[in-house]
């Protein structure tokens, strides 16, 4: 089954990955870029994209891709738990606006979940971005 999303390279991911919009880095190597996510569900909440991918969804990408991708959302998510001791991280993907996908570039979501505390909507207010810059330095450093 395939949704056949057209895919748009003028959407947001691929002009970040293309360097035409900024975004608060965590990881990039040739395959992925993990970045902060400027409306966050959670503090910490990063977001992990392909690089040279045309997927505008999970079920668009080739599945080599896919493997590669989810090693890095893996090592992301565990930098994540690392830096910032979460009690859970949920890890989230949607396919399709229906299913509450905004960016139409394949992307994985890391969010970390904290004791007592609840999620903040979807796509919601933005964030600080010194606050942004400060948490995303926490990761990289258990990443290296
Ligand atoms: P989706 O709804 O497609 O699964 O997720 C898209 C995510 O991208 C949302 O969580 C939203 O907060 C985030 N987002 C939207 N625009 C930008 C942006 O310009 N920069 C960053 N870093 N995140 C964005």
């Amino acid at each position: 089954m395939s949704l056949e999303a057209a895919y748009d390279a003028s959407n947001i991911f691929a002009r970040i990955v293309r360097g035409e919009l900024p975004a608060v880095k965590v990881f990039e190597d040739d395959l992925a870029i993990a970045f902060m996510d400027i409306f966050p569900q959670s503090r910490g909440h990063t977001l992990v994209i392909p690089k040279k991918s045309t997927a505008a969804n999970l079920l668009d990408e080739d599945p080599s891709t896919l493997q590669a991708l989810i090693v890095r959302v893996q090592r992301i998510a565990h930098a994540v738990a690392k830096a910032l001791k979460p009690a859970g991280v949920r890890i989230a993907q949607f396919n399709g606006a229906p299913a509450g996908q905004t960016v139409f570039h394949l992307h994985f979501h890391i969010i970390p979940v904290y004791e007592g505390a609840k999620l903040a909507p979807h796509a919601g207010g933005k964030s600080d971005p010194a606050e942004l810059e400060a948490i995303a330095a926490e990761i990289r450093a258990a990443l290296s």
